[in-house]
């Protein structure tokens, strides 16, 4: 598998639909990976129209073995952040002072932000403790209050992004590496919008629909992941064309001239082998945390924590609405004969999101779907030994999934997981 960045720009105003919770609030504020390859896809259509090209197209947005990305908002106020930076949805056991919101160390002129945290540790203490213990009780008590000021702690969402470069707090000595929250309510507004009968050009009663603006300027990043890398000449020389000369409109109002963007891409140059080193050494260290907290459970840990929001229909297509056990040992490990392991879920932090029924490769309305939302986590504890073949197998298949996704419409950016992601490791306030 090989990555492209992707960093786009908005020229003019863009409008996407946005999606729904199921309590009617709109949720998102950042690209759909479906409106992405829909946009390309257009453009594809638009320059090359010879029947030989025809071939490409299916190789590029048919096949599957180019998996496109949500673009999440990308301006910050920290200058030192790198542009080529991920970004990714700040996952629900964040937290962060209710009165100061934000990163502590985000350098900015008026930065007055008291920090944010992962509380996911407190609760993994206060499940494998039990509630009669002191110990776990006491370490969720203590971060229901910031630690700067009288406020209560509260969820943080939106989308952060962190630096490579490692920083020293000048109190305490300690290193840590500098993030930011991005700034995306500075740059988008939502409009309700009444809905109009097609056929007799009326207002359509109770018919209420949403839609995302982003102003002009405004900054997106996501990664395009390139399964089948025989496509990469083709689909590089697409994406600088279509990119560089700003023939992508994106979302609604695009005959107006509204959707108009740029985008730069950047290839990722590492080896698979590389991946997996780092792969390894970053499950390593949430487990070894995990034990460094006195908790007489020899089991080992590790969190799956969701990038994109994530579709999974159990054996009557239902939508699940959670990772179980068998869930992930069968459809997400694909692991075939798993009596051999076992395997407990121990935490999640959940919500569910209603995504928008529009298939926009081909224009077509589709059913509305209900996908396990982007940020949700889960927390298990698997019973291996170090050093066994069950081990090996477990590591082996968590990389798989975090390198080839789960669930459906993963070419339009749905189920991307990422295992023990470094952000769970953040237990003081940065
Ligand atoms: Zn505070």
């Amino acid at each position: 598998m090989k990555q492209i960045a992707i960093q786009l720009t908005a020229e003019s105003p863009l409008t996407i639909r946005a999606d729904h919770a199921p309590g009617g609030a709109a949720t998102a504020s950042y690209i759909p990976g479906t409106t992405f390859i829909g946009s390309l896809a257009a453009v594809h259509r638009m320059l090359y129209s010879e029947p030989e090209k025809r071939e490409e197209f299916e190789r590029l947005f048919l096949h599957e073995q180019i998996h496109y990305p949500d673009l999440y908002p990308a301006i910050f106020a920290d200058k030192k952040l790198g542009r080529n930076l991920p970004v990714y949805s700040l996952p629900k056991t964040a937290q962060s002072c209710k009165r100061h919101p934000g990163f502590r160390f985000a350098e900015s002129e008026e930065n007055d932000a008291h920090g944010v945290r992962d509380s996911l540790i407190d609760w993994l203490l206060f499940s494998v403790k039990g509630s009669k213990s002191a110990e776990a009780l006491s370490a969720l008590i203590e971060h229901k209050k910031c630690p700067s000021c009288p406020a209560t702690m509260d969820h943080l969402s939106g989308y952060y992004r962190r630096s490579h470069s490692v920083s020293v707090d000048p109190l305490d000595g300690y290193e840590f590496s500098r993030m930011d929250k991005a700034l995306e309510s500075e740059y988008t507004r939502l409009q309700t919008r009444t809905g109009i009968d097609r056929d007799s050009g009326t207002v359509q009663e109770g018919i209420l629909y949403n839609r995302m603006v982003f102003e002009e300027g405004m900054r997106f990043w996501g990664v395009i992941n390139v399964y089948d890398e025989e496509l990469l000449p083709a689909l590089t020389e697409f994406l600088e064309e279509a990119g560089y000369q700003s023939l992508v409109r994106i979302g609604t109002g695009r005959t107006r001239g509204m959707g108009k963007v740029t985008f730069e891409i950047k290839a990722d140059k590492r080896a698979e082998k590389q991946y997996f080193a780092e792969f390894v050494e970053r499950l390593s260290a949430f487990d070894l945390l995990v034990h460094a907290q006195n908790i007489q459970d020899s089991r080992y840990f590790f969190a799956l924590t969701l990038h994109s929001p994530l579709i999974l229909y159990d054996e009557f297509l239902r939508y699940r609405g959670t990772i179980d056990e068998q869930t992930l040992l069968q459809d997400m490990l694909h692991w075939g004969n798993n009596q051999d392991i076992k395997l407990k879920q121990i935490y999640q932090a959940v919500s569910i999101r209603r995504m928008t029924g529009w298939q926009e490769i081909w224009g077509t309305p589709r059913m509305n779907e209900y996908a396990i939302d982007a940020g949700s986590v889960f927390l298990f504890a698997c019973d291996v030994a170090d050093g066994t073949p069950e081990k090996a197998m477990l590591l082996r298949k968590l990389f798989e999934l975090e390198m080839q996704g789960a669930g459906a419409r993963r070419a339009e950016g749905f189920g991307r997981v990422c295992v023990s992601d470094q952000f769970h490791r953040e237990r003081r306030m940065l």
